[in-house]
């Protein structure tokens, strides 16, 4: 490769990189397709507070792809980003959440249930968005209360003024927001103070080195003491072992997300394996 390279020792027929391209390319159609075969599923994880209480559950979505199994969505939420298909992709995700949601009123344990759904950036910065997410509710019928909608840091530097305004119209609706992998962007305490938040979620890469690096434990506890100031909840995700809950607990940590306590199913899974607990 290195002789058929030009004068740069670049080669812009590098065989990698077409391949990559292919790749894309087939991964979008895919998803494209995806979409009109009704190949999607809303997984959900339960979050627990200190007693063991169902607090909530997160939306997350799986793609069951005819070939390839389910396809985890770090692998295909990028491209639906950069392709504009989570517009589409998004609106089916809230409706389903609101769907569930609507459906569990029935249910002795889940009924009153809050469902978080995660929002890419590309459909908060969407000038529809807010009249999209209230017609999902008044179609569904589902209550906005139980609605909690997920935002990372990384979207909020974007266009800060014309997210808080969204946000304060969903707000005024009933609609939660938890601010996402919290600690990994940069939110200003400025922003922090103005943004109409509910929740903190502590990254789980924070948690994951929790016994052995000491300044994940502080870190911890700096979100905590944050969390408090600003009276906002705090959820720590990716929670794996019983010394990692400890170790939460002892930083005032009040809310877990993780395999220890469960791992993303299906409704019908959830509603089993509450079912078998009581
Ligand atoms: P996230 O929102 O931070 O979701 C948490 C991820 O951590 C999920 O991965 C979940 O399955 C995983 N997880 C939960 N507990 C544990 C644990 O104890 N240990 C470990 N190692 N992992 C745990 P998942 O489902 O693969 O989702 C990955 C990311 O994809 C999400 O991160 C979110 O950013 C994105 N995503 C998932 N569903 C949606 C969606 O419906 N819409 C959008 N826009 N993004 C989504
Ligand atoms: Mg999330
Ligand atoms: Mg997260
Ligand atoms: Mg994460």
């Amino acid at each position: 490769a290195a002789k058929s390279a030009g004068r740069s020792g670049f080669s812009f027929f590098d065989p990698s990189m077409q391949a990559q391209v292919r790749l894309r390319a087939e991964l979008e159609a895919g998803l494209r397709r995806g979409l009109e075969q009704d190949e999607f599923r809303l997984w959900y994880q339960p979050q627990f507070n200190l007693e063991g209480k169902l607090i909530g559950m997160e939306a997350l979505v799986r793609w069951q792809h005819p070939e390839q199994g389910m396809v985890s969505p770090a692998d295909f939420i990028p491209v639906a980003e950069t392709s504009g298909l989570i517009l589409p992709l998004g609106r089916w995700i809230l409706r389903t959440a609101c769907e569930q949601l609507v459906a569990w009123q029935q249910h002795p344990v889940l009924a009153n249930v809050r469902i978080a759904v995660n929002i890419s950036a590309r459909q908060m910065q969407d000038e529809g968005f807010v009249t999209e997410v209230c017609s999902i509710l008044d179609q569904t019928g589902a209550d906005a209360c139980a609605l909690e909608l997920e935002l990372t840091e990384s979207m909020l530097v974007q266009s800060i003024e014309q997210t808080i305004d969204k946000m304060q119209v969903l707000r005024q609706r009933g609609v939660h927001f938890a601010l996402d992998d919290f600690g990994t962007g940069y939110s200003s305490m400025s922003y922090l103070k103005r943004l109409p938040l509910d929740k903190l979620k502590i990254d789980q890469s924070f948690v994951r080195d929790l016994m052995t690096d000491p300044n994940d434990a502080a870190i911890i506890r700096t979100i905590v003491a944050l969390g408090q100031s600003l009276d906002l909840s705090v959820v720590a995700e990716g929670v794996e072992t019983n010394e990692q809950r400890q170790a939460l607990v002892t930083s005032g940590c009040q809310g877990f997300q993780g395999y220890l306590y469960s791992r993303p199913g299906s409704a019908q899974e959830l509603e089993h394996s509450i079912h078998g607990q009581r």
